[in-house]
């Protein structure tokens, strides 16, 4: 819902979650201006209202325009915030995971490929590798 600050006149999107309580006041971000939210333009008939439908799961935190309206005993939303904190953390840990592993590989090819271009030497220097050259038909 678009909500107006009465005096500096700048327009906030505000989630219609925080405007449920209409005792609790509202701050302008840009000025700081206290006051609070308007009625809604068409309020739902009381008698009829539905029983509230559960909170949804996961948490998903709204995008927030800048500069933001906040209510002021708004709680921050540890579930996602973790969430979040966990996947900072292990990105760069796969990352590294990889890398490791890629050089491992690059370190074997090059260890493997060294040995076949140096087999003389390295038969004279043991016997049986000249059997393992040989049955790789590099003999
Ligand atoms: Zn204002």
């Amino acid at each position: 819902m678009l909500i107006t600050c009465p005096k500096c006149e700048a327009g906030f999107q505000v989630p219609e979650r925080l405007l449920r309580d209409r005792d609790r006041p509202l701050r302008c971000g840009q000025c700081g201006t206290m006051f609070r939210a308007p009625e809604p333009p068409a309020p739902e008939p009381v008698a009829f209202q539905a029983p509230e439908p559960p909170p949804p799961a996961p948490v998903v935190e709204e995008p927030r325009p800048a500069p933001t309206l906040v209510a002021e005993d708004s709680r921050p939303e540890p579930l996602a915030a973790r969430g979040a904190s966990l996947e900072r953390a292990s990105a760069p840990a796969s990352r590294g995971l990889r890398a490791a592993w890629a050089a491992s590989i690059v370190l074997l090819l090059c260890g493997g490929l060294a040995a076949i271009i140096k087999r003389d030497a390295v038969m004279e220097a043991w016997a049986p590798a000249a059997r393992l050259f040989a049955a790789l038909g590099l003999g």
